[in-house]
Protein backbone atom coordinates (compact mmCIF):
# COMPACT_ATOMS: atom_id res chain seq x y z
CA UNK A 1 0.00 0.00 0.00
CA UNK A 2 1.55 3.73 -0.58
CA UNK A 3 1.20 5.89 1.96
CA UNK A 4 0.38 9.07 -0.54
CA UNK A 5 -1.18 9.33 -3.73
CA UNK A 6 1.24 9.31 -7.15
CA UNK A 7 0.40 12.40 -8.55
CA UNK A 8 0.35 14.93 -5.49
CA UNK A 9 2.66 17.18 -6.35
CA UNK A 10 2.07 16.66 -9.99
CA UNK A 11 3.18 19.87 -12.04
CA UNK A 12 5.29 21.11 -9.29
CA UNK A 13 8.94 21.98 -8.87
CA UNK A 14 10.82 21.20 -5.91
CA UNK A 15 13.82 22.16 -4.57
CA UNK A 16 16.00 19.74 -2.48
CA UNK A 17 19.53 21.45 -1.41
CA UNK A 18 21.90 18.65 -0.30
CA UNK A 19 19.48 15.98 -2.82
CA UNK A 20 22.50 14.16 -3.97
CA UNK A 21 23.18 11.91 -0.51
CA UNK A 22 21.64 10.71 2.05
CA UNK A 23 18.11 12.01 3.59
CA UNK A 24 18.13 14.56 0.58
CA UNK A 25 18.34 11.86 -1.92
CA UNK A 26 15.89 10.14 -0.56
CA UNK A 27 13.57 13.02 -0.04
CA UNK A 28 14.24 14.07 -3.80
CA UNK A 29 13.67 10.77 -5.11
CA UNK A 30 9.84 10.54 -2.87
CA UNK A 31 8.72 14.10 -4.22
CA UNK A 32 9.99 12.47 -8.65
CA UNK A 33 7.78 9.67 -7.38
CA UNK A 34 5.00 11.75 -6.29
CA UNK A 35 4.61 14.23 -9.54
CA UNK A 36 7.25 16.88 -8.58
CA UNK A 37 10.00 18.19 -11.31
CA UNK A 38 13.33 18.19 -8.90
CA UNK A 39 16.08 20.39 -8.67
CA UNK A 40 19.36 19.45 -6.87
CA UNK A 41 21.76 21.59 -5.72
CA UNK A 42 25.29 20.95 -3.76
CA UNK A 43 29.24 21.37 -4.39
CA UNK A 44 30.38 18.63 -6.23
CA UNK A 45 29.09 18.24 -9.43
CA UNK A 46 30.04 14.39 -9.95
CA UNK A 47 27.51 13.22 -7.19
CA UNK A 48 25.12 15.98 -8.70
CA UNK A 49 25.17 14.14 -11.93
CA UNK A 50 25.09 10.93 -10.60
CA UNK A 51 21.88 11.32 -8.89
CA UNK A 52 20.42 13.04 -11.60
CA UNK A 53 21.11 10.57 -13.85
CA UNK A 54 19.72 7.57 -11.17
CA UNK A 55 16.68 9.63 -11.15
CA UNK A 56 16.52 10.02 -15.04
CA UNK A 57 16.83 6.26 -15.31
CA UNK A 58 13.76 6.04 -12.74
CA UNK A 59 11.43 8.09 -14.75
CA UNK A 60 11.58 11.36 -12.54
CA UNK A 61 12.52 14.70 -14.35
CA UNK A 62 15.36 15.90 -12.38
CA UNK A 63 18.14 19.11 -13.23
CA UNK A 64 21.03 19.76 -11.40
CA UNK A 65 23.19 23.10 -10.16
CA UNK A 66 26.48 23.45 -8.44
CA UNK A 67 26.34 25.63 -5.61
CA UNK A 68 27.85 26.82 -1.95
CA UNK A 69 24.89 27.52 0.06
CA UNK A 70 27.02 30.05 1.82
CA UNK A 71 27.72 32.32 -1.44
CA UNK A 72 24.19 34.26 -1.61
CA UNK A 73 24.99 34.78 -5.72
CA UNK A 74 25.51 31.17 -6.24
CA UNK A 75 22.42 30.56 -4.29
CA UNK A 76 20.29 33.32 -6.68
CA UNK A 77 21.65 31.50 -9.67
CA UNK A 78 20.08 27.96 -8.77
CA UNK A 79 16.97 29.87 -8.44
CA UNK A 80 17.16 32.23 -11.45
CA UNK A 81 17.84 28.60 -13.00
CA UNK A 82 15.37 27.08 -11.96
CA UNK A 83 13.00 30.01 -13.05
CA UNK A 84 14.52 29.81 -16.92
CA UNK A 85 14.00 26.57 -17.09
CA UNK A 86 10.73 25.80 -15.35
CA UNK A 87 8.91 29.16 -14.52
CA UNK A 88 8.06 28.24 -11.32
CA UNK A 89 9.71 26.95 -7.69
CA UNK A 90 6.72 25.92 -5.65
CA UNK A 91 8.70 23.30 -2.94
CA UNK A 92 11.95 24.61 -1.12
CA UNK A 93 13.36 21.44 1.18
CA UNK A 94 16.67 23.22 2.77
CA UNK A 95 18.98 19.66 3.67
CA UNK A 96 21.79 20.95 3.10
CA UNK A 97 24.16 20.61 6.35
CA UNK A 98 27.95 19.92 6.98
CA UNK A 99 28.45 18.12 10.40
CA UNK A 100 31.98 16.62 12.17
CA UNK A 101 30.90 15.21 15.64
CA UNK A 102 33.38 16.65 18.19
CA UNK A 103 33.60 17.75 21.47
CA UNK A 104 34.03 21.80 21.98
CA UNK A 105 37.58 21.79 22.97
CA UNK A 106 37.94 19.81 19.68
CA UNK A 107 36.03 22.30 17.29
CA UNK A 108 38.17 24.88 15.88
CA UNK A 109 37.06 28.02 15.32
CA UNK A 110 36.91 28.06 12.09
CA UNK A 111 35.52 24.75 12.01
CA UNK A 112 32.41 26.14 14.59
CA UNK A 113 32.17 29.14 12.06
CA UNK A 114 31.43 26.66 9.01
CA UNK A 115 28.78 24.72 10.60
CA UNK A 116 26.70 28.28 11.42
CA UNK A 117 27.71 29.16 8.00
CA UNK A 118 26.39 25.89 5.98
CA UNK A 119 23.66 24.67 8.28
CA UNK A 120 21.23 28.41 9.53
CA UNK A 121 23.83 30.89 6.79
CA UNK A 122 23.25 28.60 4.43
CA UNK A 123 19.46 27.81 5.04
CA UNK A 124 18.73 31.61 5.21
CA UNK A 125 20.16 32.03 1.77
CA UNK A 126 18.67 30.18 -0.28
CA UNK A 127 15.25 30.67 1.62
CA UNK A 128 15.63 34.43 0.83
CA UNK A 129 16.47 33.80 -2.49
CA UNK A 130 13.68 31.18 -3.20
CA UNK A 131 11.24 34.30 -1.23
CA UNK A 132 12.33 37.14 -3.56
CA UNK A 133 12.58 35.26 -7.03
CA UNK A 134 9.16 33.68 -6.66
CA UNK A 135 7.23 32.42 -3.56
CA UNK A 136 6.75 36.36 -2.43
CA UNK A 137 4.39 36.46 -5.19
CA UNK A 138 3.16 33.02 -5.81
CA UNK A 139 3.08 31.18 -2.56
CA UNK A 140 4.62 27.65 -2.01
CA UNK A 141 6.57 25.54 0.92
CA UNK A 142 9.59 25.34 3.01
CA UNK A 143 10.84 22.49 4.66
CA UNK A 144 14.04 22.75 6.78
CA UNK A 145 15.69 19.80 7.81
CA UNK A 146 16.67 20.22 11.32
CA UNK A 147 17.84 18.28 14.34
CA UNK A 148 16.88 17.36 17.44
CA UNK A 149 20.47 18.17 19.34
CA UNK A 150 19.61 21.54 20.39
CA UNK A 151 16.46 20.67 22.19
CA UNK A 152 19.39 19.48 24.93
CA UNK A 153 22.41 19.23 25.84
CA UNK A 154 23.78 16.75 23.49
CA UNK A 155 27.31 16.33 23.46
CA UNK A 156 30.18 16.44 20.47
CA UNK A 157 27.18 18.44 18.75
CA UNK A 158 27.46 22.13 20.01
CA UNK A 159 28.42 23.69 16.86
CA UNK A 160 25.29 21.43 14.68
CA UNK A 161 23.49 22.39 17.70
CA UNK A 162 23.49 26.24 17.82
CA UNK A 163 23.45 26.29 14.10
CA UNK A 164 20.33 23.62 13.82
CA UNK A 165 18.67 26.14 16.85
CA UNK A 166 19.08 29.00 14.70
CA UNK A 167 17.15 27.19 12.12
CA UNK A 168 14.24 26.22 14.09
CA UNK A 169 13.88 29.54 15.24
CA UNK A 170 14.34 30.92 11.43
CA UNK A 171 11.56 28.61 10.77
CA UNK A 172 9.08 30.50 12.86
CA UNK A 173 10.00 33.95 12.05
CA UNK A 174 9.60 32.91 8.42
CA UNK A 175 6.14 31.33 9.31
CA UNK A 176 5.12 34.52 10.53
CA UNK A 177 6.48 36.14 7.90
CA UNK A 178 5.48 34.58 5.01
CA UNK A 179 1.94 32.95 5.63
CA UNK A 180 0.01 36.07 4.26
CA UNK A 181 1.98 35.09 0.79
CA UNK A 182 0.30 31.63 1.12
CA UNK A 183 3.61 30.11 2.31
CA UNK A 184 3.81 27.54 4.52
CA UNK A 185 7.66 27.05 6.19
CA UNK A 186 7.96 23.78 8.81
CA UNK A 187 10.78 21.25 9.44
CA UNK A 188 11.85 18.05 10.21
CA UNK A 189 13.66 16.83 12.87
CA UNK A 190 15.45 13.28 12.12
CA UNK A 191 16.97 11.56 15.02
CA UNK A 192 19.58 8.54 13.82
CA UNK A 193 18.64 7.26 10.78
CA UNK A 194 20.25 4.30 9.48
CA UNK A 195 22.63 4.19 6.23
CA UNK A 196 23.46 7.70 6.37
CA UNK A 197 26.69 9.65 6.21
CA UNK A 198 25.82 12.04 9.59
CA UNK A 199 24.74 8.71 11.70
CA UNK A 200 28.22 7.04 10.60
CA UNK A 201 30.18 10.26 10.81
CA UNK A 202 28.81 10.40 14.71
CA UNK A 203 29.29 6.48 15.42
CA UNK A 204 32.49 5.82 14.22
CA UNK A 205 33.79 9.43 16.46
CA UNK A 206 31.99 8.59 19.51
CA UNK A 207 32.74 4.66 19.05
CA UNK A 208 28.82 4.59 19.57
CA UNK A 209 27.39 1.68 17.51
CA UNK A 210 24.14 2.54 18.38
CA UNK A 211 25.06 6.39 17.20
CA UNK A 212 23.39 8.30 19.79
CA UNK A 213 21.01 6.00 21.98
CA UNK A 214 17.91 4.37 22.16
CA UNK A 215 14.68 5.63 21.77
CA UNK A 216 11.25 4.50 22.80
CA UNK A 217 10.59 2.09 19.63
CA UNK A 218 13.97 0.26 19.78
CA UNK A 219 15.00 0.74 15.94
CA UNK A 220 16.75 3.71 13.74
CA UNK A 221 14.64 5.06 11.64
CA UNK A 222 15.31 4.96 7.90
CA UNK A 223 15.87 7.36 4.84
CA UNK A 224 12.39 6.73 4.20
CA UNK A 225 10.56 7.94 7.60
CA UNK A 226 12.06 11.30 6.98
CA UNK A 227 10.93 11.83 3.57
CA UNK A 228 7.74 10.59 4.32
CA UNK A 229 7.03 13.26 7.41
CA UNK A 230 8.73 15.88 4.34
CA UNK A 231 6.21 14.80 2.12
CA UNK A 232 3.26 14.83 4.42
CA UNK A 233 4.31 18.93 5.32
CA UNK A 234 4.92 20.01 1.54
CA UNK A 235 1.68 18.34 0.85
CA UNK A 236 -2.53 19.55 0.82
CA UNK A 237 -3.19 17.58 4.26
CA UNK A 238 -0.64 19.86 5.55
CA UNK A 239 -2.23 22.55 4.39
CA UNK A 240 -3.53 24.30 8.06
CA UNK A 241 0.36 23.43 9.94
CA UNK A 242 2.76 26.32 9.75
CA UNK A 243 5.95 27.07 11.73
CA UNK A 244 6.32 23.72 14.01
CA UNK A 245 9.30 21.47 14.09
CA UNK A 246 8.54 17.90 13.98
CA UNK A 247 10.66 15.14 15.58
CA UNK A 248 11.17 11.82 13.50
CA UNK A 249 12.61 10.04 15.78
CA UNK A 250 11.10 7.16 17.05
CA UNK A 251 10.26 9.71 20.20
CA UNK A 252 14.21 9.66 21.56
CA UNK A 253 13.34 13.43 21.96
CA UNK A 254 11.37 13.23 24.73
CA UNK A 255 12.33 10.09 26.28
CA UNK A 256 14.20 12.21 28.47
CA UNK A 257 15.78 9.29 31.85
CA UNK A 258 15.94 6.83 29.29
CA UNK A 259 14.98 4.83 32.27
CA UNK A 260 14.20 1.03 31.87
CA UNK A 261 10.46 0.17 31.00
CA UNK A 262 8.69 -1.97 33.04
CA UNK A 263 8.42 -5.42 30.74
CA UNK A 264 5.23 -6.53 33.16
P1 LIG B 1 24.96 14.09 4.04
O1 LIG B 1 24.75 12.85 3.24
O2 LIG B 1 26.35 14.45 4.46
O3 LIG B 1 24.32 15.29 3.21
C1 LIG B 1 24.64 16.60 3.35
C2 LIG B 1 24.47 17.26 1.97
O4 LIG B 1 24.66 18.65 2.11
C3 LIG B 1 25.47 16.73 0.94
O5 LIG B 1 24.76 16.35 -0.23
C4 LIG B 1 26.38 17.92 0.65
O6 LIG B 1 26.73 17.96 -0.72
C5 LIG B 1 25.48 19.11 1.02
N1 LIG B 1 26.25 20.26 1.46
C6 LIG B 1 27.11 20.31 2.51
N2 LIG B 1 27.67 21.53 2.59
C7 LIG B 1 27.14 22.26 1.56
C8 LIG B 1 27.33 23.58 1.10
N3 LIG B 1 28.19 24.44 1.71
N4 LIG B 1 26.64 24.01 0.02
C9 LIG B 1 25.78 23.16 -0.62
N5 LIG B 1 25.56 21.89 -0.24
C10 LIG B 1 26.24 21.44 0.85
O7 LIG B 1 24.12 14.14 5.37
P2 LIG B 1 22.72 13.49 5.85
O8 LIG B 1 23.06 12.63 7.00
O9 LIG B 1 21.94 12.93 4.72
O10 LIG B 1 21.99 14.80 6.43
C11 LIG B 1 21.01 15.51 5.71
C12 LIG B 1 20.30 16.49 6.65
O11 LIG B 1 19.70 15.78 7.74
C13 LIG B 1 21.21 17.53 7.27
O12 LIG B 1 20.50 18.76 7.39
C14 LIG B 1 21.49 16.97 8.64
O13 LIG B 1 21.83 17.97 9.59
C15 LIG B 1 20.14 16.33 8.97
N6 LIG B 1 20.21 15.27 9.98
C16 LIG B 1 20.67 14.02 9.67
C17 LIG B 1 20.68 13.01 10.63
C18 LIG B 1 21.17 11.60 10.29
O14 LIG B 1 20.96 10.67 11.07
N7 LIG B 1 21.81 11.40 9.16
C19 LIG B 1 20.23 13.28 11.92
C20 LIG B 1 19.78 14.57 12.22
C21 LIG B 1 19.75 15.55 11.23
P3 LIG B 1 28.16 18.51 -1.27
O15 LIG B 1 29.22 17.87 -0.47
O16 LIG B 1 28.11 18.11 -2.73
O17 LIG B 1 28.12 20.00 -1.13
Amino acid sequence: MKTFRDDIFKDKIALVTGGATGLGKEIARRFGRHGAKLCIASRKQENLEAACNEFQSEGLDCMWVTCDIREPEQVERVVSEILARHGRLDILINNAAGNFPAPISGISYNGFKAIVDIDLRGTYNVTKAAFEAYLKKHGGCIVNISAPFQNLGVSWQAHVSAAKAGVDALTRTCAVEFGPCGIRVNAVAPGGMEETEGLARFAEATQDAGGGGSNPLGYLGTKGDVANAVIFLASDAASYITGQVFAVDGGAGIDMMKMPVPTE
